[in-house]
């Protein structure tokens, strides 16, 4: 696959720089919990098929207080081993993952597949490398490991994440990547896996993870549930390819890579919602940048009544924006 690097445009990672403040944990709870390791915020289980389950990270930034638990992951229990998909975005969540996955099976996981490379799926692998897990990823993933972004994000995230970031955290190389747009069958222990290529969409790399004996989807950030998206330096012209390739399967759930998961009744409709949000910044933007307007101006005329009580919605939409008016100053090029 040749990838269109023009896309790069932003340091793209969902746990970006700007911070989330839970105004209601004063700096002397933030404190106990930090150096208690106590279970702030909460991390369960819900299981979603017979053998699938995933652990739901909060619709917020990361930040300190929230231990950058704002991703979800997922894992399946096969006969013989746990699959994990995805590694949260800390050490600390990971063990944390790892210790819940004991309550459920005293099996020991064999895989992670990642979905892509954001630092808040990712900054637990390490934690999964060392138990010896076989990491699965998209070669694209290469981009972003040997990029400035993923140094510099790492050390911005020392400091902003501090102490569940820190100097032993480090970013860790996938053992076997898929390339292109050839899909994988994986079979652990008689369990079907069906990964497939998804980018360039939420970034180069993404896979989704689709169970067809029990439908279910792991959609990474190609989904993102109950909060707006992360665009950052997406290519969204085929992430909308990509949620119309998903608008296919044959599903009984999705987990998103944010956000609860969905039944087969809502599936459609949330995986429209993105699309629809997708679909309008490209209109919108793609109209000013026509129309020779600037950003602040198009920004200011632009109707957003449809997305405004989306959650994040304050915290997104105006980046989202002004990414995608970069994107199609580009794409008239
Ligand atoms: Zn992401």
């Amino acid at each position: 696959m040749k990838l269109n690097r023009r896309y790069f445009l932003y340091s793209s990672s969902c746990a970006c720089a700007q911070r989330a403040i839970f105004p209601f944990l004063t700096a002397s709870m933030a404190l106990q919990s930090t150096s208690a390791n106590a279970a702030i915020p909460e991390m369960k289980a819900v299981q979603v098929s017979a053998n699938a389950y995933f652990v739901q990270g909060l619709a917020a930034l990361g930040s300190k207080e929230n231990q950058n638990f704002i991703s979800n992951a997922g894992f399946v229990v096969t006969p013989k081993s746990v699959v994990v998909i995805d590694a949260l975005g800390s050490p600390s969540l990971a063990q944390r993952l790892v210790q819940l996955i004991k309550t459920i099976t005293p099996l020991p996981i064999s895989h992670v597949i990642v979905t892509h490379y954001h630092a808040d799926h990712i900054y637990g692998l390490q934690v999964f490398k060392d138990l010896g897990a076989h990491i699965i990823a998209h070669s694209a993933s290469g981009e972003y490991l040997n990029s400035d972004t993923a140094t510099l994000r790492l050390k911005a995230s020392r400091d902003e994440l501090s102490p569940w970031i820190d100097e032993n955290t480090r970013l860790v190389v996938a053992d076997e990547m898929l390339k292109g747009f050839s899909p994988k069958n994986l079979q652990v222990n008689g369990i079907d896996f069906y990964i497939a290529p998804a980018g360039p969409a939420h970034t180069p790399e993404d896979l989704v993870i689709y169970l067809p004996a029990e439908k279910v989807l792991f959609a990474g950030d190609l989904v993102f549930r109950g909060r707006l998206p992360f665009v950052g330096g997406a290519d969204s012209k085929h992430w909308i390819t990509s949620l119309n390739k998903l608008l296919q399967f044959d599903v009984a759930v999705i987990v998103p890579g944010h956000g609860a998961q969905s039944s087969a009744a809502s599936a459609k409709a949330d995986i429209e919602l993105v699309r629809n949000y997708l679909v309008y910044l490209r209109e919108q933007m793609g109209a000013a940048v026509k129309n020779l307007e600037s950003f602040d101006e198009a920004y200011k005329a632009t109707n957003w009544k449809a997305f405004e009580n989306v959650p994040m919605f304050g915290f997104a939409n105006r980046m989202n924006a002004y990414n995608t008016y970069l994107l199609m100053e580009k794409e008239s090029l």
